[in-house]
């Protein structure tokens, strides 16, 4: 397609000179109308879905975070033409391998699939037979644990277990080398649980070489800041797996696996366009691995430093908003392992306002426009990341509001 074309649907006049959707572009619109149904269907109006402020976050149920412009020139671009699956991945992976300081990388339907496939890959190698056998590892040859800290247990630990390996926990580093034995497949990190661990990431990769066994590391919702993206490669870990639809703002269903070339090269033979594997299912196309690259791209070129600054500048707005309201008691909050962006967290006295965040989050929910945030039974948890120009100061007000409503 055409520049012409792609800026037209995407509801922009081409400007002479300009470089091709710019900065000013990122920035989104104001009214929260997406450019791209400007003047065209209004799809999730049209089936009665529907939208909202996020003030959230990156959350899975949300839809989780709003493609760029180049990202969707990507995918735009992708949709009219026909290439090879495997030369498309060949050839992005070394781009995005190139950029993440990685031996090789391959675009997944997700962290989660990252980490299944990523996993595969260590257990199969380059065998055709055992790819076919996962995860039936039992008389397999196949090595069957992974092992990981207690503190870094989680719900998406099950996207290993999905290959067959069952999880062996421990907590002490003499735990780690008693645990470690001839079925031991990896050593797996999550790196937004690190200070939940006594084992730290650089001795967790020198057991891991000590003994020969891979380590691998979760780091799906870990950027920024941005050296993330190469830290843990540059580190050695065997493998790392992000999301590509978190602050990436790639496609939702995409994400990277990113490490060792032999062990990506194994993963490969689990995924699309092979079938009999237990990734056949994991497909991502033309425009998601064209969409995930060009969004890593933008990414990197961007200034993370104003972006903080914009986030913290909104996230100022709403505080100063909730704080006029007798009662209310703020704070921001600067996560440093996961989820790194200003978070406000608002809490008040409840002998003054009497609403629990249920009944505040609803009513921010079916106010107009409907706002969702976060946050648990006594407080509200507010994010900047995913907010439009000016939204902030919508949000403001209707914190505001809601809080002072209550009173
Ligand atoms: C979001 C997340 C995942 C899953 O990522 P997807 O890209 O949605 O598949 C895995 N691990 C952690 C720690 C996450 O936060």
């Amino acid at each position: 397609m055409e520049r012409r074309k792609i800026l037209k649907m995407l509801g922009i006049a081409p400007v002479a000179g300009s470089s091709l959707l710019g900065a000013e572009l990122i920035a989104g619109t104001s009214s929260g109308a997406s450019p791209l149904a400007k003047g065209g269907r209004d799809f999730l109006k049209e089936l009665g879905v529907r939208t909202f402020i996020n003030a959230a976050g990156t959350y899975t149920s949300m839809t989780a975070s709003l493609m760029r412009p180049q990202t969707m020139e990507a995918i735009m671009y992708a949709s009219d033409k026909f290439c090879m699956l495997d030369e498309l991945q060949d050839k992005v992976g070394e781009r995005i391998a190139a950029i993440t300081h990685a031996e090789a990388a391959v675009v997944t339907s997700g962290a989660f699939a990252a980490l299944t496939l990523g996993m595969a890959g260590i257990l199969t190698g380059k065998d055709p037979e055992r790819v076919k056998r996962l995860p039936k590892l039992e008389g397999s040859g196949m090595k069957t644990e992974v092992i990981c800290q207690k503190g870094h247990a989680i719900g998406y630990n099950q996207a290993l277990t999905n290959t067959g390996v069952s999880i062996v926990m421990i907590e002490t580093r003499e735990e780690l080398e008693k645990a470690i034995n001839p079925n031991t497949a990896a050593m797996h990190f999550l790196h937004i649980n690190a200070d939940n661990g006594k084992i730290k990431h650089e001795e967790w990769v020198a057991v891991g070489k000590k003994y020969g066994i891979p380590t691998t590391i979760d780091i799906a919702a870990d950027v920024p800041p941005v050296e993330n993206l190469w830290r843990f490669n540059d580190m050695g870990f065997d493998w790392v797996a992000i999301s590509g639809g978190k602050a990436l703002r790639g496609p939702q269903s995409a994400g990277i696996l990113m490490g060792k070339k032999s062990i990506i090269e194994a993963a490969r033979l689990s995924m699309p366009p092979r079938g009999e594997t237990i990734g056949r299912g994991m497909k991502v196309n033309k425009e998601e691995i064209l969409g995930m690259w060009a969004a890593l791209e933008t990414f990197v070129s961007i200034d993370h430093d104003m972006e903080y600054a914009k986030f913290e500048a909104r996230i100022n707005n709403i505080k100063s908003a909730a704080e006029k309201v007798h009662g209310v008691r703020t704070q921001i909050n600067h996560p440093k392992l996961g989820n790194c962006t200003p978070t406000l967290n608002i809490t008040w006295d409840p002998i003054l306002i009497k609403a629990d965040g249920n009944q505040l989050r609803e009513a921010l929910r079916k106010g107009t426009p409907s706002i969702e945030v976060m946050g648990g039974k006594e407080n509200l948890s507010i994010t900047a990341w995913q907010l439009k120009e000016g939204e902030d100061r919508i949000v403001a007000k209707r914190v505001r509001e809601v809080l002072q409503a209550a009173i």
